[in-house]
């Protein structure tokens, strides 16, 4: 299973290369107050403190909502 799992993974790693899904984040009005408004990671839950960013679906640059940078970059890490 590990080895399907790995397979799978480079896989995507690939594709996503391939295809430059990396869309420019496109933001609406509410999604800005969203951001703006949030105080808890929505990857880890943990409260956010100094390091906020912003995170976003890279196949088409939809807002998703805000982060801690570490947990950004840690999923982030997984498509690369
Ligand atoms: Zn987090």
């Amino acid at each position: 299973m590990k080895i399907l799992a790995k397979f799978l993974e480079i896989l995507v790693k690939k594709l996503y290369k391939k295809f430059n899904y990396n869309k420019k984040v496109r933001m609406t009005l509410k999604d800005y107050e969203d951001y703006n408004d949030t105080t808890i990671c929505y990857i880890c839950g943990g409260e956010l403190k100094g390091d906020k960013v912003l995170d976003e679906v890279h196949l088409n640059g939809k807002y998703t909502s805000a982060a801690k940078n570490e947990c950004n970059l840690r999923l982030l890490s997984i498509y690369q």
